[in-house]
C-alpha cells in the first residue's frame, strides 16, 4: 500500500463527507492504493455514525473510536500505530489541509528519500494574536530542538516514512512537536512543504487559549523531556552540586579567613561576613536537595510506564 492517511477528529461530523471524497478523487488521479484512518477522538456529535456510513461507500476507510475524548495526540498515536501504507499523511478534519498536497508530499518521501515533510502555512489568513505566539513557539522550538529548517511545527499536514510513526511515540499536547520526536528518535532528514492554508469550513476551532499555555507547558517539556528526562540527574545533579560547591567554597574561605585573622590577632568582626555565611549555607543545602530532587527523578524516569493510556471503543 502507497499511502496511509490518518485524520484524528474530534466533533467534525459535517466535514468528513467532503474530506473522504476529496482524499479519494486526489487518490484515484494518481494511481495511488490508500486507506484514510478517521481517529474517532470522543466526538459526540455523530461522527462516528458518519464514519460508518462512508465505509459502507468506500472499503478503504477505517475508523478508530476512543471512548471519550483523549486529545489530538492519542488520536495520532492510535491511528500511527495501525497504518499499513508505506507513506503515512496526517491531516485536519476541518478542511482547513487541502488533499491536494498528497502526491507532491508523498514525492519528497519516496523520491527525494526524506523522513518527515512538514507542511509550512507560509500564508495565514489568522489575527495577529494567533500569528504572533505561533511565531514566537516556533522560533523558540526551533533553537531548543536544533531543528533550524522548519517554520511551522504544529501544521496538521505532514508526511512521514512509515519508519518514522513506528518508532515514535505521540503522548500529553506533543502533537505540535512531531518532528522533534523524529529527530530524537534519529530520524533526522526532515524539510518542509509550503502549503495552503484554508479558513475552516464547518465547526469551530478545538483549541482555544489554552493552547497557548499548554504550547508552552509543552515546549518546557521539550527542553527537559529532551536533554533530561533519561537522566534528570544530569539537570539536577549538576545544578545541585554547582550550587553546593559554591556554598561550601564559601563557607570554606570564610572559615579560613577567620582562622588566619585569629592566627594574625588581626580583631576583625564585620556583620556582611555572617550574611555571607548563612547565604552560603542556603546554597549548600538548596544543592543538595536539588542533587536528591534529580536522584527521586532518575528512579521515576527509569521505572515509568508507556505514557498513553487511552482506551479503544470501537474499530471498522
Ligand atoms: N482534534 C482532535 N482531538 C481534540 C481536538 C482536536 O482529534 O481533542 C482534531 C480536530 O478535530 C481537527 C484537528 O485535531 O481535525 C485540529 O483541530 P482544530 O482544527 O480545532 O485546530 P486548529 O486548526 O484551530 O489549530
Ligand atoms: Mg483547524
Amino acid at each position: 500500500m502507497d499511502i496511509s492517511v490518518v485524520v484524528p477528529l474530534f466533533n467534525e461530523a459535517e466535514s468528513l463527507p467532503e474530506l473522504t471524497d476529496w482524499i479519494r478523487r486526489v487518490m484515484k488521479a494518481n494511481g495511488f492504493t490508500y486507506e484514510i484512518i478517521l481517529v474517532d477522538d470522543g466526538s459526540n456529535d455523530g461522527s462516528w455514525e458518519v464514519i460508518g456510513q462512508l465505509y459502507e461507500q468506500n472499503p478503504f476507510i477505517r475508523g478508530i473510536k476512543f471512548r471519550r475524548n483523549y486529545g489530538k495526540s492519542a488520536a495520532l498515536n492510535v491511528g500511527f500505530e495501525a497504518t499499513r501504507g508505506d507513506v503515512v499523511i496526517t491531516m485536519d478534519a476541518d478542511l482547513q489541509d487541502s488533499p491536494e498536497e498528497i502526491p507532491e508530499l508523498y514525492r519528497k518521501i519516496k523520491e527525494e528519500k526524506f523522513d518527515l515533510v512538514s507542511g509550512w502555512k507560509a500564508k495565514r489568513y489568522d489575527p495577529l494574536s494567533k500569528t504572533i505566539p505561533t511565531k514566537l513557539f516556533n522560533a523558540a522550538t526551533r533553537s531548543m530542538s536544533g531543528i533550524h529548517n522548519l517554520h511551522d511545527f504544529n501544521c496538521g499536514l505532514k508526511a512521514y516514512r512509515k519508519e518514522v510513526v513506528k518508532n515514535i511515540e505521540v503522548y500529553g499536547e506533543m502533537h505540535r512537536y512531531i518532528p522533534v520526536l523524529a529527530k530524537w528518535a534519529g530520524f533526522t532528514k526532515i524539510t518542509e512543504q509550503v502549503v495552503e492554508h484554508r479558513s475552516r469550513k464547518y465547526g469551530v476551532t478545538k483549541f482555544g487559549f489554552s493552547r497557548f499555555i499548554n504550547g508552552f507547558l509543552d515546549l518546557l517539556s521539550i527542553f527537559f523531556v529532551g536533554k533530561f528526562s533519561k537522566r534528570p540527574m544530569h539537570f539536577f545533579g549538576t545544578l545541585g552540586t554547582l550550587c553546593f560547591l559554591t556554598g561550601l567554597g564559601i563557607i570554606v574561605w570564610l572559615i579560613g579567613s577567620k582562622l588566619y585573622d585569629i592566627a594574625n590577632h588581626v580583631k576583625y568582626r564585620n556583620v556582611t561576613d555572617n550574611t555571607l555565611f548563612y547565604i552560603a549555607l542556603v546554597a549548600v543545602i538548596l544543592g543538595s536537595q536539588l542533587f536528591l530532587t534529580g536522584f527521586v527523578a532518575e528512579m521515576i524516569s527509569r521505572n515509568s510506564p508507556e505514557r498513553n493510556h487511552y482506551q479503544i471503543d470501537k474499530t471498522i
